[in-house]
């Protein structure tokens, strides 16, 4: 789908997949103006394919190209076009429980423009992949470093949007913990060094007794889709949410500590690293909060249990 500024989307079409053609001067190459989204599409039992919240989806880059000064497909645009990718593509989703095929909206300042300023014009366009496990562990462990010298998002900039810059930001650091054996980053805020942010691409929770604590979005978080199911999911199975300032002594003091994003579904931290000194959670095992959690998410994602919430999309 194509606009220009000021404008609004027309109907798309599909198309092969394949390179597309940009200026060297197209908005998204040289001022970063693009965002994108992640979706999962899950192979029923019976066949059927469920898409979990897209709306949800369509309204957080809706959001975000507020700031990013970009037109955006209407959330029915962009939910109906996710619906005829996925069926275009039903070869691609694997069987259930094997994995599920996943979305990637994009939507770009493809025009070009020299100075800086919003392109003059705009593409959106979805491409799918059948995935597994996105950190190799699957639901075993993973190891967090906290990263004390970089930042992913500073106030008052882009971290709560899901553009393209954020991921960029964060390769340095996230690639020098690969190295040295970690699975990924835990940031902290810029202002305090104190505060916990979130992963370089999941929300952060810690669990104490029967609370579960999240870091509040104040502009520097995304706003996830799975951290804000989970967040309804946990208070329907009795524990206590709150969503507040965590410090990393919480984080040191938990009794388990877990991800959340549409990748990573629910990951349970194994140990965190801080300076220098290292806590293990759950005997390296998985806690039984994080298994909870991810037995009640993944059984309403593949159709497994009822959708009492009605946040299930069926295709067919
Ligand atoms: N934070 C960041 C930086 C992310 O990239 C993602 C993945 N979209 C998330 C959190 C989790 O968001 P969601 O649950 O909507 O996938």
């Amino acid at each position: 789908m194509k606009c220009s500024q000021g404008e609004t989307f027309s109907k798309g079409e599909l198309q092969r997949f394949g390179n597309i053609e940009l200026s060297p001067s197209a908005g998204i190459l040289n001022y970063g103006q693009g965002l994108f989204e992640g979706l999962k599409a899950y192979r029923k039992h019976d066949g059927n394919i469920l898409l979990f919240r897209p709306e949800e989806n369509a309204t957080r880059l809706r959001e975000g190209a507020v700031r990013m000064c970009m037109p955006a497909p209407t959330v029915e645009q962009f939910v109906e076009a996710v619906k005829a990718t996925v069926l275009a593509n039903e070869r691609w989703i694997p069987p259930p429980g094997k994995g599920s095929l996943y979305i990637r909206p994009l939507l770009m300042g493809s025009g070009a423009v020299l100075g800086l300023a919003p392109a003059p014009e705009y593409t959106f366009l979805i491409y799918v992949s059948p995935v597994g496990n996105y950190f190799k562990e699957g639901l075993a462990p993973i190891n967090l470093v906290v990263e004390t010298e970089m930042h992913r998002a500073t106030p008052g900039g882009t971290g709560g949007v899901k553009t393209i810059g954020n991921y960029a930001a964060v390769l340095q650091a996230q690639s020098a913990a690969k190295a040295k054996g970690f699975s990924d980053v835990l940031y902290l805020d810029s202002t305090h060094k104190k505060y916990l942010e979130e992963v370089s691409s999941c929300n952060v929770f810690v669990v104490k007794g029967n609370v579960i604590s999240t870091p509040a979005i104040k502009g520097t978080i995304l706003p996830g889709i799975t951290r804000k199911s989970i967040l309804d999911v946990a208070v329907n199975q009795g524990f206590q949410v709150e969503e507040r300032l965590v410090t990393v002594d919480d984080l040191l003091d938990a009794d388990e500590v877990f991800c959340t994003g549409t990748a990573v579904v629910i990951s349970p931290v194994g140990s965190i690293t801080y300076l220098d000194s290292r806590v293990t959670y759950g005997n390296d095992g998985v806690g039984r909060v994080s298994q909870q959690l991810y037995s009640a998410l993944t059984s309403l994602q593949m159709g497994l249990a009822e959708d009492k919430m009605g946040w299930i999309v069926e295709l067919k």
